[in-house]
């Protein structure tokens, strides 16, 4: 991906440096790049889009429980403030960097711009392992994190959610920081809060769900009825593990699910109830005693009607994209194919569901989550997921109908709507001054 510089080239400034040492945001860069020449993108335009509005850095001091003090990196970067806050998720991992973060946000942005949301695209990361973390050490983490970053969040600025590495838990440390700020309890500062503390029923399922309404709808079209479908799932964390069950329940045979400390396999159907039930005491995927081991690398290439990555960016690229034996591509991870692997599906009848639009069921309850704590409102669960149904079907519908009617692939259609739509709003805005 070195010699995607083609745009940065034209800029003058480079303002992209600091975020272009990285493979991840490269690869978002060259995405916008083909949509902006597909769509013919005003050059001021693309430049905007190219580079995140406002990206913030923090060192995050934090006393362990040994009694020493450890400092990790801090990252929150918003990419978009045209069509209202920011938002998106907020990421721990021993690998983020900025880079990352950087791309997690533009892709952010195009998401809520497929699925017509009022948001811009953000992300943010701390550079740590959460696994060795404690409880205590992870609490004073995320609220020093919240504090270092308070003045660029906000309800009305930057709205945070779960991502990798995150959860519930994460999302009520840093409500009650900032409210604890402002002096009065703010729900609407964060989505994918505790349920107790103004959380949407069904934003823990959201991404599953839709990944899942996604796949059903790409079934149909292929003429599979589901009860002949097998699926291969590649993360067992929040998106992998509902993403299993909603197949299961819908009657799609997972015949094989990794994590990051390996894989399992059982041509007849994994009992998903009996796995999650056996990780949840506290055992690994690897050891599920009612699935065989498999190679995790091995498994991305198993005969399988569909094929999940619900983990980390770029697992699909040059060296095993070739190999992959699935009909259906179904991104519930971000940025799951490097472009080059992209190049290769394209040329083959791998019908691509991409992230930007497989995976955006999250933002989309974290949405209608916003809305009702704004609105001191609850939605039932059947209203949620009958909400979160309709937008699913129509985004994925809208997505599927320009790539057949341009001819382009499905990745490009739906990148072609989330940027437009962004473009638009900059253009009727105008420039400021
Ligand atoms: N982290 C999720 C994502 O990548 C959800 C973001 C949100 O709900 O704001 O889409």
């Amino acid at each position: 991906m070195a010699n995607n510089d083609d745009h940065s080239s034209k800029n003058q400034h480079s303002p992209n440096s600091v975020f272009e040492s990285s493979a991840t945001f490269r690869m978002a860069l060259s995405q916008l790049e083909s949509v902006a020449t597909l769509l013919k993108i005003d050059l001021g335009i693309l430049q905007r889009l190219s580079v995140p509005k406002r990206a913030m850095i923090v060192s995050v001091p934090v006393r362990m429980d040994d009694g020493s003090t450890q400092v990790f990196n801090g990252y929150r970067v918003q990419h978009s403030l045209t069509s209202g806050p920011s938002k998106g998720g907020l990421r721990y991992h021993h690998k983020v960097d900025l880079g990352e973060v950087a791309a997690l946000s533009m892709w952010m942005s195009w998401k809520c711009g497929i699925m017509n949301l009022p948001f811009g695209g953000a992300k943010g990361g701390i550079n740590c392992d959460p696994a060795s973390l404690s409880m205590g050490e992870k609490e004073r983490l995320t609220r020093r994190f919240t504090e270092e970053v308070l003045s660029i969040i906000g309800p009305r600025m930057d709205v945070m959610a779960p991502d990798m590495g995150t959860d519930e838990q994460t999302m009520a440390w840093i409500m009650d920081t900032y409210s604890m700020k402002v002096g009065y309890a703010c729900p609407e500062i964060v989505t994918g809060k505790p349920i107790e503390l103004g959380g949407c029923l069904g934003r823990r399922e959201a991404t599953g769900r839709g990944v899942t309404v996604c796949i059903l709808e790409a079934l149909k079209e292929l003429g599979i009825k589901p009860s002949n479908a097998t699926a291969v799932v590649q993360g067992f964390g929040n998106v992998g593990a509902i993403t299993c069950n909603e197949l299961a329940i819908n009657g799609i045979k997972v015949i094989a699910i990794s994590d990051r400390y390996g894989a399992i396999h059982d041509p007849k159907g994994i009992d998903i109830a009996a796995l999650q039930e056996f990780v949840s005491k506290g055992n690994m995927l690897k050891d599920f005693p009612k699935a065989s081991p498999i190679n995790p690398e091995e498994m991305l290439m198993l005969n399988c009607t569909v094929l999940v990555p619900a983990a980390l960016e770029r697992v699909i690229h040059l060296e095993n994209a070739p190999h992959l034996k699935c009909k259906i591509l179904a991104e519930a991870a971000n940025g799951p194919t490097t472009p080059e692997a992209d190049e290769i599906i394209n040329n083959s009848d791998i019908y691509v569901i991409p992230d930007i639009l497989c995976n955006a069921g999250g933002v989309t309850v974290s949405y209608f989550e916003w809305v009702q704590d704004i609105q001191q409102l609850l939605w039932s669960e059947e209203q949620v997921n009958s909400k979160l149904y309709e937008l699913m079907i129509n985004a994925f519908r809208r997505v599927r109908s320009l790539a057949l009617e341009k001819k382009i692939s499905m990745r490009l259609a739906a990148l072609s709507l989330g940027v437009e739509k962004i473009a638009r709003e900059k253009i009727k805005r105008g420039l400021f001054p």
